[in-house]
């Protein structure tokens, strides 16, 4: 695609205003002058250049927030058992400021989100269905072989712990207290959880999620 300019651009503003936020480029290449560029550097005329996209890279201590329109993206990351905030009644600016402050992947759709300045860990989710935007975010972040079920309160984010059943017993519906003996707290919100049929289609569909990640020991499948 050729692009005239009315006079010296940085590369990040020549490229967002392609629609491509900064932290959705991963190297920037000049095929006139052989090399890689930095963001921060300025247009040269008649350069060539070649955009990537980011590798995907692991993260050593996973954590996210979803934009309020990635509800259902967020209770697959917390089911999947990573730290993931949301809250729909969020504005932009307060999303980016605790992005940074909490040190958080912010999970977006919004193109406006992503070009704050302050977004560098920030990530564009393309996918309208929310199996997808969660398969995005496990290649990205390599952290297919990091998923530990229900480690998160799919409701609040908090941590779950195992409860005595006596403790809980009059929470428990009768039917499923017949069967059931495992059961878990929210140490949050006091949410009460137990593995019933739901978690069994919820397993499933993590599995076929996982089945098209990269792991450590397994390339990218796509
Ligand atoms: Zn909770």
């Amino acid at each position: 695609m050729a692009r005239s300019l009315a006079g010296p651009s940085s590369l990040k503003d020549l490229i967002e205003s392609l629609r491509v936020p900064h932290c959705e480029v991963g190297s920037v290449y000049s095929l006139v002058s052989k090399r890689e560029l930095p963001l921060d550097s300025l247009t040269v005329p008649g350069d060539v250049l070649e955009v990537r996209g980011p590798r995907p890279c692991r993260l050593t201590s996973p954590s996210f927030l979803c934009d309020g329109h990635l509800g259902k993206l967020a209770l697959l990351m917390r089911v999947m058992g990573f730290d993931t905030a949301w809250d729909n009644s969020w504005s932009e600016p307060r999303m980016a400021r605790r992005g940074v402050n909490e040190n958080r992947v912010v999970l977006t759709r919004s193109l406006s989100l992503l070009k704050r300045s302050t977004m560098d860990n920030a990530m564009l989710i393309r996918s309208d269905d929310p199996d997808e935007q969660a398969r995005e975010v496990v290649c990205r972040f390599l952290l297919a072989d990091q998923v530990r079920m229900f480690g998160r309160c799919s409701k609040c984010n908090g941590l779950p712990r195992e409860v005595a059943k006596a403790d809980v017993a009059s929470r428990i519906p009768p039917k499923t207290a017949k069967w059931l003996d495992t059961y878990y707290l929210c140490r949050d919100c006091d949410q009460l959880f137990w593995e019933g049929t739901h978690v069994t289609a919820l397993r499933r569909r993590v599995e076929k999620i996982l089945a098209r990640c990269p792991t450590s020991d397994r390339p990218d499948p796509s």
